[in-house]
């Protein structure tokens, strides 16, 4: 990347220097015809000698220099158009691999793949399905917790099996996964009766405790520009990417319009609404004032998923839309308050956790886990008597001043310029302040994403009778509803 950074660097200024002989030329050209009147201030004295010159010329020969530099312009006009072309595409090159460079990483993330992840905390104690083996997935949890300490904490086995909430909602008659492959496709769903009241009931506690500590509500469109999902850290292109892409004209439609509106006008249904929440003060410069900014962002995440199989695929565990409270900061450029930041967002996650009474484990999560945004990323898993192993419920991340780069967002800040005494020494202080603009850092986590909140809850919850006893907290949300009793 170096070197086409300098290969771009070199041809800006080869092109650079044709686009001012261009403009001599028209100049000299236009002076030829009109005695000498045109030209910038400093190129005065020259253009009046030029012109001097030019009014001593015979007709014939001024027809001659008229001829050399109507084809020098000529010869120039190609050689620009040809130089445009190829710096243009090496510059879209630059950019694009420029794009590809990820965030540097934490001081104190872990390093590798996702085994190396570092087990920060366990809140509450699973319930071990009697049904199903321990440690379903062996390994992860053992190096994670450390062998015997693991088998100490996972110790409250449940006297009957415990069902997957597949199982469950069919008792409830929660769920219709049925309907929704007729009417859109596998791993799309209806929820129903209280399963319907709980996603609305999760979004309202969720929101709720996020205006308590400081947070903006806000509803995002979860359909934006390819641009800003770009800008945000994923690749929407990608042959691997998660996107699904919104297009107002017909599939197949071959017109050249149609053509040109995929190319140009195509629109990204967001993954998450991190993305529409970042690109909220796109191009903006804020004041230091409003940092840091909190937003909780209400929106649906559409995801294609494409790839994933196995236990994920079931029920609601991996669905292709659905919908999340997202937190969102916009901190000073200062790793010292986006490091405070991104605690403050995990306090808050656990907080609404424990809430809930869930039993989750906190992970610092490794480099190979944190994408192309995130410095620093804590994930929350939650246990899930289902699967009778951990599922993410949550993450989050600082993403310092990657994705404000990206989205030029900024920030009026006034700085000291430091003083150099005569003896050398360096201070700071007295008046010599500046105001300038800086990067902001973006972080962002997830208060509530729905469908594994309602397997967690559901799965942890559930009692011998088939009954699922709801955590108090929600109670003020659900219509009355305290216990989900199955149907005749
Ligand atoms: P992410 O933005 O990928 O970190 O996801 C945020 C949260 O959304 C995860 O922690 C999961 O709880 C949830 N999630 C991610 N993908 C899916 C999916 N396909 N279906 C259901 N929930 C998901």
């Amino acid at each position: 990347i170096n070197e086409l950074h300098k290969t771009v660097a070199d041809m800006s200024q080869k092109l650079d220097k044709s686009r001012s002989e261009r403009n001599r030329v028209a100049a000299e050209m236009k002076d030829l015809f009109s005695g000498g009147s045109s030209g910038g201030k400093g190129k005065k004295k020259k253009q009046g000698d030029q012109s001097q010159q030019q009014s001593s010329m015979s007709p014939q020969d001024r027809e001659q220099r008229r001829k050399e530099l109507v084809e020098r312009g000529r010869v120039l006009k190609e050689d620009i158009h040809a130089q445009e072309t190829e710096f243009s595409a090496l510059e879209s090159k630059l950019y694009e691999q420029a794009a590809m460079i990820p965030n540097s990483r934490h001081p104190t993330t872990p390093i590798g793949p996702e085994s190396a992840a570092q087990l920060i905390r366990i809140q509450g104690v699973p319930r071990l399905n009697s049904g199903i083996k321990a440690f379903a997935h062996p390994g992860s949890e053992e190096s994670r917790t450390g062998g015997e300490q693991a088998r100490a904490l996972l110790g409250n086995e449940s006297s009957y099996p415990l069902l997957d909430h597949v199982t469950l909602s069919k008792t409830l008659d929660l769920i219709d996964f049925e309907a929704a492959t007729a009417v859109t496709g596998s791993r799309w769903y209806y929820l129903k009766n209280e399963a319907a009241l709980l996603e609305l009931a999760l979004i309202q506690f969720a929101t709720q405790r996020a205006v308590r500590k400081g947070f903006t509500p806000v509803i995002t469109p979860d359909v934006v520009r390819p641009e800003v999902v770009q800008a945000c850290g994923f690749q929407p292109r990608d042959e691997a990417s998660q996107t699904y892409w919104v297009s107002t004209v017909a599939p197949g439609s071959t017109s050249k319009e149609a053509a040109h509106h995929h190319q140009h006008s195509a629109l990204c249904l967001v993954a998450t609404a991190e993305i529409a929440l970042a690109g909220m003060n796109m191009n903006r410069v804020l004041e230091e004032s409003q940092l840091p900014m909190k937003l909780a962002g209400f929106g649906r995440a559409f995801r294609a998923e494409a790839g994933s199989r196995g236990a994920e695929v079931k029920g609601l565990y991996r669905v292709h839309q659905f919908s999340k409270v997202e937190l969102f900061v916009v901190s000073k450029a200062d790793q010292v308050e986006s490091d405070k930041a991104l605690e403050e967002i995990r306090q808050f996650q656990e907080d609404i956790f424990e809430e809930l009474g869930l039993c989750y484990r906190v992970l610092d999560m490794p480099t190979e886990e944190l994408g192309a945004s995130a410095y620093k990323k804590y994930d929350i898993e939650a246990w899930m008597p289902g699967r009778n192993g951990w599922g993410e419920i949550s993450s989050t991340s600082n993403c310092t001043d990657y994705q404000a780069r990206r989205l030029n967002i900024r920030y009026r800040t006034n700085k000291i310029r430091p003083q150099v005494s005569s003896s050398g020494s360096v201070s700071e202080g007295g008046s010599n302040s500046y105001m300038t603009t800086e990067f902001a850092h973006t972080l962002n986590g997830t208060a509530m994403a729905i469908p594994r909140i309602i397997v967690a809850l559901l799965e942890t919850y559930q009692q011998e009778d088939g009954s699922v006893h709801l955590p108090e907290c929600l109670w003020p949300f659900m219509a009355g509803v305290q216990v989900i009793r199955p149907k005749d």
